[in-house]
Formats: C-alpha cells, sequence, structure tokens
C-alpha cells in the first residue's frame, strides 16, 4: 500500500519536505481483523503539533513512520463477525491507501443518516469538539453574545450554527472576505476580516455592542487579546485552539490578561475533546438530531487524491478550507 510517512520534524511552518511517500506491505488478517480501503483522510491542525517532539496530550508522531489520524474506509475483507465486508467505518488510522485493524478500535458509521465524510467533521471530532467546548463549558443562554475565532473552520462554522440554535448573538472572525460572506450567510449576526480590518479591537467592540458573554477560542494571539477587553461579568471562555501559534518557533508573549479575568469573574478552561469520550454518543446522537432537523450544516473542503493529503495539510495553515477540510482518496 502507499503510506505517508514523517520524513522530518518541522521547525516553524511545515513543508512537502516534511512528509516521504512509501510503499509499504499491508500484513494479513488475524481473527478479528479487517482490510480497509481509504475513503476519506482527515486532515486536522492538531497534527502539527504529533510532528513536534514535544510532550503534548497524544504521543508525537515517529520520524519514519507513517501519520495517523482520522480516516473513513469500507471493509474490503474480514475476520470479523461485527464488521462484514462492505461495511463503512471510522477510526484512527494510517495515511496509507490501505490498513488491517482490529474491529473493535472502530466506529461504524451509519452511511444513511450523512454523507460519509461527514463523520470526519459535523458527526465526528470537530463536531463533538464544538458541543462540548460551547454547550458544556460556555453554557450560552438566549439573547447573549457568542464569539468565536477561526469561525469558518471545521469547528468554528459549527459553533456559531449551535449558537444560534440557542438564540445568541454570535459574532465570528475568519481571514477572507468570502468566508465572512459565508458566514453571514450561514447566519452569523456579525463576521470580521482579521487580516484585512486595520483595527481588530475596534471592529470585535462594534460587532459586540453588548460586550462577549462567552468566546470560543480556536486561534489565539492578537484576535484572543482584543477579546479581554470585551468581556462581561461572568463570562465564560472554551479554550479549544492556539492555532495562531502553532508554527511559531519561540514563545509569543502578550498582555496580561489576568486582572481583566479576574475583574469580570470570567470562567475560562481549556480542554480536549476526548475529555469528553464517554459523552461522545449523547454528542453524535444529538449532532445528529440537528443535521436531520435542517438545523445544522456540514460544510467541508474536499481536496482529491491521496497524493495531495500533505497540501491539504499544509492549506490549514494557510486558511484554504472552509468548513472541514477532508481528503477523498477513492
Ligand atoms: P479549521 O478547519 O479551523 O482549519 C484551520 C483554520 O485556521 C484555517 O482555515 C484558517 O482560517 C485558520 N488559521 C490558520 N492560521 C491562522 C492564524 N495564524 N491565525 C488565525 N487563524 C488561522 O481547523 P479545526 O476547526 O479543525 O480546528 C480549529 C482549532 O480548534 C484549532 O486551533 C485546533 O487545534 C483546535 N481543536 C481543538 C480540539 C480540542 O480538543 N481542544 C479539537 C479540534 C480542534 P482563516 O482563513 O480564518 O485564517
Amino acid at each position: 500500500t502507499q503510506a505517508i510517512l514523517l520524513a522530518s520534524r518541522p521547525q516553524g511552518t511545515p513543508t512537502p519536505e516534511q512528509f516521504q511517500f512509501e510503499t509499504r506491505e499491508t500484513p494479513a488478517l488475524t481473527t478479528g481483523q479487517v482490510l480497509l480501503k481509504t475513503r476519506y483522510v482527515s486532515v486536522d491542525p492538531y497534527m502539527r503539533g504529533r510532528m513536534s517532539a514535544a510532550k503534548s496530550y497524544v504521543a508525537p508522531f515517529e520520524v519514519g513512520q507513517p501519520i495517523a489520524g482520522g480516516v473513513v474506509a469500507e471493509v474490503i475483507e474480514s475476520q470479523s463477525d461485527s464488521l462484514p465486508v462492505g461495511s463503512t467505518v471510522v477510526g484512527n488510522l494510517a495515511w496509507q491507501e490501505f490498513n488491517v485493524a482490529d474491529a473493535q478500535t472502530l466506529n461504524s458509521v451509519p452511511v444513511d443518516k450523512a454523507p460519509a465524510s461527514y463523520f470526519l467533521g459535523l458527526l465526528g471530532m470537530p463536531g463533538l469538539t464544538a458541543y462540548f467546548g460551547l454547550l458544556d463549558i460556555c453554557q450560552p443562554k438566549a439573547g447573549e453574545t457568542v464569539l468565536v475565532s477561526g469561525a469558518a473552520g471545521a469547528v468554528g462554522l459549527i459553533v456559531g450554527q449551535l449558537a444560534k440554535i440557542k438564540g445568541c448573538r454570535v459574532v465570528g472572525t475568519a481571514g477572507t472576505d468570502e468566508k465572512v460572506s459565508h458566514l453571514k450567510a450561514l447566519g452569523f449576526d456579525e463576521a470580521i476580516n482579521y487580516k484585512t480590518t486595520p483595527d481588530i479591537a475596534k471592529a470585535l467592540a462594534a460587532a459586540a455592542p453588548n460586550g462577549v458573554d462567552c468566546y470560543f477560542d480556536n486561534v489565539g494571539g492578537a484576535i484572543t487579546d482584543a477579546v479581554y477587553d470585551l468581556l462581561n461579568k461572568h463570562a465564560r471562555i472554551a479554550l479549544c485552539g492556539q492555532i495562531s501559534t502553532y508554527n511559531a518557533t519561540e514563545t509569543p508573549t502578550g498582555p496580561r490578561p489576568e486582572g481583566k479575568l479576574l475583574k469580570t469573574s470570567t470562567k475560562l478552561q481549556g480542554f480536549i475533546v476526548s475529555d469528553y469520550l464517554s459523552r461522545w454518543p449523547e454528542g453524535i446522537a444529538k449532532l445528529t438530531e440537528w443535521y436531520a432537523a435542517g438545523q445544522l450544516k456540514g460544510e467541508e473542503t474536499v481536496t482529491e487524491g491521496f497524493d495531495h493529503i500533505p497540501a491539504a495539510f499544509l492549506g490549514l495553515f494557510k486558511g484554504d478550507n472552509t468548513g472541514k477540510a477532508v481528503v477523498k482518496v477513492a
């Protein structure tokens, strides 16, 4: 099978040289295993962290070994009673055209409920991140203002839609005018292009005239610095991601926000979606319900071809995607 390996660890922004294509043998099946043909590969910002050797909440990828992540695949050979040939599954699998896996490490994808790739986005890890980060940590109430950074991405688009379901005023930031128009078309009350707006603090203040009650932070950096001045009493911040710093070679410094958090009695909580593992079935069920009712849209940017997986991943840091970035392999 074709495989994509980590060739070297990046310093700063990753480049195509970090990825190496190689042909590998697929092992013979043993009892309980299935042979899988990859259909969709998920590319996610957290993978940048795994390319580094630094200690984190998941082990680093190993140099010379395949990169792995969320994959939707079809069972083409089976030694498992639970997953017959033809089943569609989602799992944490190598960036390979074919994988052998234990059936018990995979989840069945109900292809009658939604397009299979949605189980990497709206009805998968990013959807759950939005669901628990917004609804559990921020607990938005109708009429409150919810601000989400990285609003046009996989997680951000779902956060904004969930906040509208909850009856909130929703403000988002994103990196192009097309994304800003798209957010407004999806029901966001205000959206700001953070790349072209000269004074982001002023623009955010104008977009949130009643202040910010909930901040869902996907990006960190200058946008987040500006939000601290807009927090209302008892604001809640879900610290989900800091993509603006993932490629930094030195620790970025900035204003000390603690005084502002203290004076507003703000609750700030970092979280990893796997903290909620035991509640994932609840999250998937609710997201599926809203999707079926037409209240949630599962948007994605689909890149075609196994060879283009590295490019799709690198595109995350250039803002190439709107909604979930996935690669269609077969
Ligand atoms: P996205 O689909 O949002 O893709 C990344 C987006 O980030 C790009 O499209 C780009 O959009 C934006 N971006 C890239 N560089 C910068 C920058 N320097 N400053 C501001 N924005 C930038 O990815 P996800 O929705 O999958 O992830 C969003 C965030 O959530 C990430 O930080 C990720 O690490 C985090 N995350 C955390 C999880 C958790 O368990 N805590 C789980 C899943 C994701 P633009 O055009 O707007 O610049």
